[in-house]
């Protein structure tokens, strides 16, 4: 203990900060994929599949059809705090891309090994690169760090390895490769209900058939029923708050809602603010207590809810996974869609006494 009272402040060394910051960014698998999703997505894919070994532990792959990068910049694709999407600070207060702070690749190079394959429109052949700690780094040991020229299709391929190799407490936190696939497939399966113009699979190495393979041809309540079965669609009420309907400047929503005659015996509550898939425990609370007044106690629900609002009122940027949001007028914001949850509910219930009465 006295040792600690003689010991001086000294800064950090660069990879240890690095490693610290990776490891707030990148906890599991699924925050590894949901940061190359939504990369694709900004990048404009209209296809992305992923491919899992392991859970994603030993190898997870993102493919997508999107813009490439361009050659120049592949020595900062993995640095931190270098993106092509910021570039005042002012800027995070509209922000219309999924990514902002060029933490992701950084932090996932930090932890695992990172193999990217890359071609724009236009360009004759794709390239090759590889990353070790935020640097281009040679593809085997006698090669040079820089970028191959290599075949290829428009679009990225992010190759991920060995996740945590070099941070082993935490590595051997996360033994269950099933359960961070279950995780993974979860994540997708949302993102594919939600991302209307974009097909989405999702497989494990080896696997012929995909677990999941949601085309953007199909209606988002196609899309739920594949993923979710018959029983959850089977009730499921359209809601929606138009513009101007509440005090909220620009604030829409849609959904799908279950009414109070949902079989089905897991809620899900699916919940997307500005096309990012995030987590509000407030809301949650909100619809919880709407759909008590109407279920038998223990009854479960369906909620897909697709929240805009204006960038300016919406703040990414409270936590490193970047799942949870704060926002202006939440309190308009809920009591509006809990109105709307009771006026859709109460239809069912008055429906159904009219039934009775016929
Ligand atoms: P951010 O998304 O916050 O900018 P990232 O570390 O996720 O930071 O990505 C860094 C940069 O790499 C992005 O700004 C983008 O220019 C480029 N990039 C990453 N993934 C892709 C992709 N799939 N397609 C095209 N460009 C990409
Ligand atoms: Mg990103």
């Amino acid at each position: 203990k006295d040792e600690y009272k003689t010991r001086r402040i000294r800064p950090l060394d660069p990879t240890v900060v690095n490693k610290i910051a990776a490891g707030e960014v990148i906890e599991r698998p699924e925050n590894a994929v949901k940061e190359l999703l939504e990369n694709a997505l900004d990048a404009g894919s209209t296809s992305i599949e992923v491919l899992l070994k392991d859970g994603g532990l030993k190898l997870l792959q993102i493919s997508d059809n999107g813009s490439g990068i361009h050659y120049d910049d592949l020595p900062y694709l993995c640095q931190r705090f270098s993106t092509s999407k910021l570039e005042k600070f002012e800027d995070l207060q509209q922000m219309r891309t999924f990514g902002f702070r060029g933490e992701a690749l950084a932090s996932i190079s930090h932890v695992a090994k990172v193999t990217i394959t890359t071609k724009r429109e236009g360009d004759v052949h794709a390239w090759r690169a590889f990353y070790v700690d935020g640097k281009l780094a040679p593809l085997s040991p006698s090669n040079s760090p820089a970028p191959q020229p290599c075949a290829g299709k428009q679009g990225t391929v992010i190759t991920v390895e060995d996740l945590f190799y070099n941070v082993p407490g935490r590595k051997a936190a996360l033994k269950h490769g099933s359960e961070e696939y279950r995780r993974v497939l979860n994540l997708v399966q949302k993102y594919a209900i939600h991302s209307r113009m974009v097909s989405f699979t999702c497989k494990k190495v080896g696997e012929t058939v995909a677990s999941v393979s949601l085309s953007s041809r199909l209606s988002t309540k196609d899309k739920i029923r594949h993923v979710y079965g018959t029983l959850a669609v089977k009730h499921l009420k359209v809601l929606n708050i138009a513009e101007g309907a509440t005090n909220v400047e620009s604030f829409h929503a849609d959904g799908l809602i279950s009414s109070a005659d949902y079989e089905d015996k897991k809620s899900v509550f699916i919940l997307f603010i500005n096309n990012r898939l995030v987590e509000s425990i407030e809301l949650k609370t909100a619809i919880d207590e709407t759909y008590s007044k109407f279920l038998h106690k223990g009854a479960s629900y369906f909620v897909y809810l697709s929240l805009v609002m204006k960038p300016e009122q919406l703040d990414v940027n409270v936590h490193p996974s970047k799942r949870i949001v704060h926002f202006l007028y939440d309190h308009e914001i809920f009591s509006a869609i809990s109105e709307k949850l009771v006026d859709l509910l109460q239809t069912t219930d008055e429906q159904r006494s009219y039934a009775m009465q016929t």
